[in-house]
């Protein structure tokens, strides 16, 4: 019976890394409305009162979007042939679990891999059920080219996994942002640093594109793509050539400065020049400015993480805060510790039940190092002693999505036939989309669980309904490393009778778990059980928390903690040097490399393909790959679009508006040309994420997966990937634009 009574409930937004607090609006069931809470503070950068995203005001149109997916399917017909049978969860899992019980005896537990989104759902549950099957084949997927090289760079030489900029308006002097475009990508980072900004602080960018934050720094630095790594060298290089870093931190604090110091030597400003396209008077002054504005603050995104040569790059990076004695103090860079009264994920995850002889099959690991499970015992032992806190494993230690595909189609190093992906879209989010294909059509077992039915979704055998954030309850940590503790509640019941049956991630792993003999190790029965598990420290339930404590609960960080411990890290200090990265055989300390597929590196093929290729950047109102289907963002952004500079596409006879086809070694697709004076002549930006939901579902359509995805281009050859951390080159290949001929 309509009461036409609107019922307000506190919830946590999972459709970007912004994870707002919201209210959701309900009328007599129904989804009304989604808006910023105006009681709470929002997000986990400062504590301010935004509006609702554009995402957040579309909510209610995807939340009854007809296209979501509602019941299990099994597949009917050949693979990718479009033919589903509707089943029910009971039925899809007892055969899911008796195929994967079929295949560990055959093959081994590794034989089983796990793609995941970007923090779509929470991944501790999947840990879980990974270490208690015994497959090592939590495959990273977005993961090398996300935060996760940062964090564990960050944990290698700081003893904390991610610094995060302490922003404080009137506090902050500078601040430093590479690679990075929170207007598009994190608004409340944008507000943040706007207000910073206004209190008087100095911003530097460095972004090879005029971005809306490139626009109103007071200076912006401009590099040729991919050679970040030797513009920060040579910062640092200008620091202590001109004795601008903080003497009594580095005398006490950093272990290897003297060997940095020859290591810099190399790297001045006048032949880094050369290299990034940079005058060698603006690298100074921008040295000159972080350096003597204290505290600065520094934020590096994907513009860094996607490149070839991100690890030696985030080394880098990590070294400026340290050596200016901006790190860990207020208006600089924080290592905020987490938020001690919650059961962290990684104790959920029960890394300790993995067999030890499983660790060191973990596809790629042996390359990768840097997400092995080596690099991430001997971070995670050293950090233990100083925070007192497990690293959370499924951030950490990860399979090598390269490698992994690989081993797919050849059989080597071993089968791998059986993968399940959680909230993750592989045939659009993962390089190489012609690999990714074969690999996936190879699997004896693929199952998707999703909220539609996507690329990767049409190629599976099982496809399930998953809950979204309105649906469940939510404890948000990043990963155990913030210190913030943020609870939301489920808006929606999964389950309508009649009219969908979906399930959260967790009632998932825990219905296959308990199928496959884990039962004594899930013992909640639902996912809001869970987490009152998880928050008994606190002495309040999920209920509770929400309803006494209004669902947030933010510690105050202090300063300066390594006065009191040290840092944790082998000696105890900023490693400059790095001593995890030299036990894992790279070297210790930063250098520039150049990319393999450059102009430099590869005339002959520039020749063919003269045109620098970046792709990895945000566009609102979508998030990566997400939300094309609703059809009031989509009116906004109807199509993908490419930006070139007006000079270079009128010598390529191309006209704003144009279709255009991109092509590289691994193939081509097309997208719209926007005129864009921001960007160098000599590159490109082609967006990425893009397929068509309104297209067919069935091959060879795809819903449109070869038309404009710009993975059909990328390169995932582990060769030209970074040997530390298993990034692939989304910024750095080369291409060639021309106009689509119409007859
Ligand atoms: S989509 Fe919008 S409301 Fe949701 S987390 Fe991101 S910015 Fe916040």
């Amino acid at each position: 019976m309509p009461t036409g009574k609107v019922e307000v409930k506190k919830a946590i937004c999972m459709w970007c890394h912004c994870h707002c607090r919201v209210s959701v609006h309900i009328k007599d069931g129904e989804l009304v409305k989604v808006d910023a809470d105006e009681e709470l503070p929002q997000g986990h950068l400062l504590a301010t009162t935004v509006k609702a995203c554009p995402r957040a005001r579309a909510a209610a149109e995807w939340f009854h979007h007809p296209d979501r997916l509602n019941y299990p399917l099994k597949r009917m017909g050949e693979k990718g042939e479009g033919k589903w049978q509707r089943i029910s969860w009971d039925q899809a899992l007892d055969e899911i679990a008796q195929k994967l019980a079929e295949l560990k005896s055959t093959y081994g537990p590794e034989t089983l891999a796990f793609t995941m989104g970007t923090y779509r759902t929470h991944n501790e549950y999947t840990a879980r059920f990974f270490n208690l099957f015994g497959s090592p084949n939590l495959v990273g997927g977005p993961a090398n080219v996300c935060f996760c090289p940062a964090n564990v760079v960050s944990a290698a030489m700081y003893g904390w996994p991610g610094n995060q900029p302490w922003l404080r308006p009137g506090i902050t002097k500078c601040l430093l942002l590479l690679g990075a475009n929170p207007s598009e990508s994190h608004r409340l980072l944008w507000y943040a640093i706007l207000a910073t900004q206004r209190a008087g602080a100095k911003i530097i960018v460095i972004d090879p594109r005029r971005t809306r934050l490139a626009e109103i720094a007071d200076i912006w630095l401009q590099p040729r793509p991919g050679t970040d790594a030797a513009l920060i060298m040579s910062m640092i290089n200008v620091i202590i050539a001109e004795e601008l870093y903080d003497k009594e931190f580095v005398e006490r604090w950093c272990h290897g400065f003297d060997k940095l110091v020859a290591r810099t030597r190399d790297y001045t400003p006048e032949k880094v020049a050369e290299i990034t396209w940079l005058p060698a008077e603006k690298i100074k002054e921008a040295a000159r400015l972080y350096a003597t504005s204290k505290p600065a603050a520094s934020f590096d995104t994907m513009g860094i993480e996607q490149l070839p040569n991100n690890a030696e790059t985030m080394q880098a990076r990590f070294i400026l805060p340290a050596i200016t004695g901006n790190l860990d103090v207020r208006g600089g860079d924080r290592l905020s510790g987490c938020n001690a009264h919650v059961i962290p994920d990684a104790d959920i995850e029960l890394s300790d039940k993995l067999p030890p002889e499983q660790k060191p099959k973990m596809l790629g690991a042996d390359r990768a190092r840097l997400f092995s499970w080596q690099c991430y015992e001997l971070v995670r032992d050293n950090m233990r002693k100083v925070w007192g806190l497990q690293l959370v494993q499924n951030a950490h230690c990860h399979a090598w999505a390269p490698i992994a595909y690989r081993a797919i189609i050849t059989d080597k190093p071993y089968p791998v036939r059986a993968m399940i992906s959680v909230g993750s879209n592989p045939m659009v989010a993962h390089a190489n989309t012609k690999l990714v294909y074969k690999a996936l059509k190879k699997l004896d077992l693929y199952v998707v669980v999703d909220f539609w039915m996507t690329p990767s979704a049409e190629l599976a055998d099982y496809v399930l309904p998953a809950a979204s954030w309105l649906e469940r309850p939510l404890i948000f940590t990043l990963h155990d490393t913030m210190n913030v503790l943020e609870v939301g509640e489920t808006a929606f019941p999964p389950h309508k009778p009649g009219k969908y049956e979906r399930r959260t991630d967790y009632d998932f792993w825990r219905g296959l778990g308990i199928r496959l003999g884990q039962e004594e190790y899930w013992p909640w029965q639902t996912l809001e059980e869970a987490y009152d598990y998880r928050l008994s420290p606190t002495g309040y339930t999920v209920r509770e928390f929400i309803d006494q404590k209004g669902g947030t609960e933010r510690l105050t960080s202090a300063e300066r903690k390594y006065y009191e411990t040290g840092f944790g890290t082998p000696t105890g200090k900023v490693e400059l040097y790095s001593t995890v990265l030299e036990s894992l055989g790279y070297d210790p300390l930063p250098r520039y490399e150049e990319p393999a597929e450059t102009p430099i590196s590869d005339p002959e093929l520039a020749r063919e393909y003269p045109l620098i290729l970046i792709t990895g950047g945000r566009v609102q109102p979508y998030y990566h790959s997400e939300h094309r289907q609703i059809d009031s963002l989509r009116r906004k952004y109807p199509h993908p679009r490419i930006q070139i500079h007006p000079d270079k596409a009128s010598e390529l006879g191309i006209a704003d508006g144009d279709w255009v086809w991109i092509e590289t070694p691994r193939g081509r697709v097309k997208q719209k040309c926007q005129y864009f004076a921001g960007i160098d002549p000599g590159v490109v930006h082609a967006q990425h994420g893009w397929w068509f939901p309104e297209e067919p579902g069935e091959e060879p359509w795809l819903h449109g997966v070869w038309e404009s995805n710009a993975n059909v281009l990328t390169d995932d050859d582990p060769e030209h990937c970074n040997q530390i951390s298993g990034g692939w080159p989304l910024r750095t290949g080369l291409c060639k634009v021309y106009k689509i001929k119409t007859y």
